[in-house]
C-alpha cells in the first residue's frame, strides 16, 4: 500500500517537475508513510527526491515510534543540539523546484526559505491532492467503519437515547465525543450542537444554551479513527437535525427542500462529473425553494485521513468526479436570528454511481424528551 502510494507520488512528481517532496506535519506523511509527525517545534520532515533514496529527519528519541519501512524511507534522527534544517538543505542539495506540506509551520519553512535560496516553491496538495482524493478499497473500508460508528449514535439520538431538552448544547456534545471514541475513533474532531437561532451559525460553537421545547437544532459530529500503530486514521463526518415537541410549519417546508435538494446532490455525484455541477444541483434546488440567500457554503469536501480535503465540491472546481473520491454532500439553510438545518452524508462516487456510506434516517427526528 505505502510502496505503491510512493510509487505514484514520484510519477506525480515527474508530471508536474517537482524535483522533492517535503512532508511534515499534517495529513501528508501518515498517509505515504504511516508516521504521524508530533505537532512540536522540533522538526520532523521527509525529504523525497523525484528519483534517489527519500529519508525522514526526526528528533533522535521519536524514532522509536516509528513503524521503519526502510525499502521505501531511511531514518535520520537528530540530536537536541543540532540544527534539523541543515539537515534537510543538506538532503535536498542542489534541488531546484521543492514542493512542501500544506500543513508545514512557518517557523521551519521560514528557515527553510534561508537555508534554500533560489528555490522554486509548490504546495504539497499539487502532488498529493488529488492522489488522496482517490481511495483504494482499504481506504473506503475504514471510512465505512467510521461512518458506521456515527451512524449508532446518530441512531441513538433518534431513537432518544441521550436526553437533550433542558440540557446544555455542550453537555450533549460532550455525550456525543464521549459515544465517539466509543465507537472505535481515537480522536473527535468536532460536536456542533447548534439550537434555535445558533443554528444560522454553520460552525457553532456548542455552549452553554440550554435545548428548548418546540425549536430545532442540528448536531453534526466526526472523529478520526483509531488504527493500528504505523497506520492513518480517517475520518467521519455527519449532520442530522431534530426539532423538539411540534415542528412549525414553515420549518418543515423548508426542511423537506432541504431533504430534496441533498438528495439531488447525492443523485448528481457521479464518475465524470465536474465537482462544481454536483454543487449546483443542490443549490438550484434551494435556490427555487426560495432558500438560495440562506445556503452559504459550498456543498461538500472531500474526506479520508483529513476532515476537508481534495475534492471540494464548490463553485469554480470543474474537477471531473473521479471512482474512488469521498466526499460529503451538506446543503444547509442558515436564517440569521432564526434557526438553521444541514444534513451531511458521506458519499463514494462508484463506477455503479454514488454511494451513500451513511444509513442514519435523513428525516428530521422528532425528540421529546
Ligand atoms: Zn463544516
Ligand atoms: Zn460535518
Ligand atoms: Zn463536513
Amino acid at each position: 500500500m505505502f510502496a505503491e502510494r510512493f510509487k505514484k507520488v514520484r510519477n506525480k512528481m515527474v508530471e508536474k517537475n517537482v524535483d522533492v517532496l517535503l512532508l511534515s506535519v499534517g495529513p501528508d506523511l501518515p498517509w505515504l508513510t504511516g508516521y504521524k509527525a508530533m505537532p512540536l517545534e522540533r522538526l520532523t520532515m521527509l525529504v523525497l527526491p523525484q528519483d534517489g533514496p527519500a529519508t525522514l529527519v526526526l528528533p533522535q528519541f521519536e524514532i522509536a515510534r516509528v513503524v521503519q519501512r526502510p525499502e521505501l524511507f531511511s531514518v535520520l534522527g537528530w540530536t537536541e543540539a543540532q540544527d534539523p534544517i541543515k539537515k534537510v538543505a543538506d538532503l535536498v542539495g542542489g534541488a531546484k523546484t521543492l514542493a512542501v506540506g500544506d500543513h508545514t509551520w512557518s517557523r521551519f519553512l521560514v528557515d527553510l526559505f534561508a537555508q534554500l535560496p533560489g528555490v522554486s516553491w509548490r504546495r504539497s496538495a499539487s502532488i498529493t491532492g488529488r492522489l488522496r482524493a482517490v481511495k483504494d478499497q482499504a481506504e473506503i473500508d475504514r471510512l465505512q467503519f467510521a461512518a458506521d460508528g456515527v451512524d449508532r449514535i446518530g441512531a441513538s439520538l433518534q431513537a432518544g437515547e441521550i436526553p437533550i431538552i433542558g440540557r446544555s448544547e455542550a453537555d450533549i456534545a460532550a455525550d456525543i465525543g464521549e459515544r465517539i471514541l466509543a465507537e472505535g475513533h481515537a480522536k473527535v474532531n468536532f460536536t456542533i450542537v447548534a439550537s434555535g437561532p445558533n443554528g444560522a451559525s454553520p460552525h457553532h460553537e456548542s455552549g452553554s444554551r440550554i435545548i428548548q421545547p418546540n425549536e430545532p437544532f442540528y448536531i453534526d459530529f466526526g472523529g478520526t479513527t483509531a488504527e493500528p500503530e504505523g497506520q492513518p486514521g480517517y475520518c467521519s463526518d455527519m449532520t442530522r437535525c431534530f426539532y423538539t415537541g411540534e415542528v412549525a410549519a414553515e420549518f418543515q417546508e423548508a426542511y423537506d427542500a432541504l431533504f430534496e435538494a441533498q438528495e439531488r446532490g447525492f443523485q448528481a455525484a457521479t464518475v465524470g462529473t465536474a465537482a462544481q455541477d454536483v454543487d449546483r444541483a443542490a443549490r438550484n434546488y434551494l435556490a427555487e425553494a426560495g432558500l438560495g440567500e440562506y445556503f452559504t457554503h459550498r456543498l461538500g469536501h472531500g474526506i479520508g485521513v483529513e476532515a476537508h480535503e481534495d475534492p471540494y465540491l464548490v463553485e469554480g472546481n470543474s474537477e471531473l468526479l473521479e471512482s474512488g473520491n469521498a466526499f460529503s454532500v451538506e446543503p444547509g439553510f442558515y436564517v440569521p436570528n432564526k434557526w438553521g438545518a444541514r444534513i451531511e452524508d458521506i458519499v463514494i462516487a462508484t463506477d455503479d454511481g454514488p454511494r451513500r456510506l451513511n444509513t442514519t434516517s435523513r428525516h428530521l427526528a422528532i425528540i421529546d424528551e
